[in-house]
């Protein structure tokens, strides 16, 4: 059979544990046997990360601003035990953190809807794909308990000797204050990566705050995403037929509930926060989320919302048999295949990862799943499979799709 050529090559970044040995059968089984395709791979297992002083995250991040996709394995995030665990140097930052952070992208989250996986939400019948602000807020906070009366001010002090003051509030007895901030700048960032992944998509693009009681901080928000709307971006959803449409934030989540969905719903920090985990989990779970980080640039970097399944890998280690959902790391390699085939013009990459794609959901539909799923389908399937023999099944779906 003839290979599918990709053009150009797709920056790998592999993981670590349950999503590392999954992400090596789906590659083996499902993607290389079709594809001619050059890898730029970085090995960010825990312990190449540590022996590179992590300079294998920096370079992947590089490799994807160069070739502009990457799909990415779960990988975990050193604390206390893992130090322990891997016998690491130190407790290396987030890898996805130092990314997002180089690549000055948002994380935009998108359930794989399935026939026999029912929303909580009935009427919920397209992805809700929520984008949550990553910097700033109560994340970035200052707080004081007061211990007593007296006043509580806010004061900025200029560069230039400036100095801007307004009180908070005349305290009478103990109570509780706190500073937060955003900057111009990371707003107007988000703002474009939500557009610019609205218009990828093709979806009407959602932003909500709570102006109408915060009439500066959060009416700051709503102005520049209207400025980045009117100055790069009517034009084009204008002839996308796509729209954006601001709202308060309490409307916004009443709407959400009575809408059927296929809409960006972009979000403040604290609200990505809260509402990406309600969203997800009345879409059914997590081992159905996919997960792409854009970047205003245009670099774009595909992954499972997951981690690296701990649990389940260690039933692995132990030789005991693991049933662990594959489908959102399935999907980073199609989202990413997808994405390269349409940057390089390339339409059979682009309709080989559809196939993948709808192999994998028709495995499903049609009874086969993990356990998982197998939890909450309907109608229940008599039984689970392993992860394997997942695998297995829908690579058995590609090759007659493929045939
Ligand atoms: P996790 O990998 O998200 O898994 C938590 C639990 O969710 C699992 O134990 C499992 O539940 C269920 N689950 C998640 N994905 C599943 C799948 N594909 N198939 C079936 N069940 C699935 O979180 P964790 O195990 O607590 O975290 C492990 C490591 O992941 C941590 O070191 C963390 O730093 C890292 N992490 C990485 C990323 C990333 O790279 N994007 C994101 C989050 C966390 P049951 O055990 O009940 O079956
Ligand atoms: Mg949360």
């Amino acid at each position: 059979m003839q290979k599918i050529t990709v053009k150009t090559p797709l920056v790998e970044i592999d993981g670590d544990e349950m999503t590392r040995v999954m992400w090596q059968m789906l590659k083996d089984k499902i993607i290389l046997p079709y594809l001619d395709i050059q890898l730029d791979y970085y090995d960010l297992h825990v312990k190449n990360r540590d022996n590179t002083d992590d300079k294998v995250t920096v370079e992947a991040a590089e490799a994807i601003r160069k070739y502009k996709v990457g799909v990415k394995c779960a990988t975990i995030t050193p604390d206390a035990k893992r130090i322990d665990e891997y016998d690491l140097k130190q407790q290396w930052k987030s890898p996805n953190a130092t990314i997002r952070a180089m690549l000055d992208g948002t994380v935009f989250r998108s359930p794989i809807l399935l026939a026999n996986i029912a929303p909580e939400v009935k009427h919920w019948k397209k992805p809700i794909v929520i984008g949550r602000h990553a910097y700033g807020d109560v994340y970035k906070n200052a707080e004081l308990k007061i211990p007593g009366p007296g006043t509580a001010e806010l004061v900025f002090t200029g560069a230039d000797g400036q100095v801007l003051r307004t009180t908070i509030h005349e305290f009478s007895g103990p109570g509780i204050i706190q500073g937060m901030h955003n900057t111009d700048d990371s707003i107007r960032s988000f703002a474009r990566a939500c557009f610019t992944l609205g218009l990828d998509q093709k979806l009407d693009v959602w932003f909500a705050t709570k102006d109408t009681i915060s009439k500066i901080y959060d009416a700051n928000f709503r102005n520049i995403f209207q400025e980045v709307y009117d100055a790069e971006f009517k034009a084009a959803f204008e002839a996308a037929g796509i729209e954006y449409f601001y709202t308060l934030i309490d409307d916004a989540v009443a709407r959400v509930v009575k809408a059927e969905g296929g809409f960006l719903w972009c979000c403040k920090n604290y609200d990505g926060d809260v509402m990406s985990d309600m969203v997800a989990s009345a879409f059914g779970s997590l081992a159905l989320m996919t997960s792409v980080l854009v970047s205003p640039h245009g670099y774009f970097e595909y992954e499972a919302a997951h981690g690296t399944v701990q649990r389940h890998y260690y039933k692995h280690l132990k030789g005991e048999k693991t049933s662990t959902n594959c489908m959102a790391s399935l999907f980073a390699w199609t989202g990413a295949l997808k994405k390269r085939g349409e940057l390089d013009g390339t339409p059979d990459v682009v309709r080989f990862a559809e196939t993948v794609e709808k192999a994998s959901i028709e495995t499903i539909e049609s009874g086969t799943m993990t356990g998982d799923l197998a939890r909450i389908a309907t109608p229940k399937p008599s039984g689970f499979v392993t992860t394997e023999e997942f695998i297995d099944a829908v690579a058995a779906r590609v090759a007659q799709a493929m045939a």
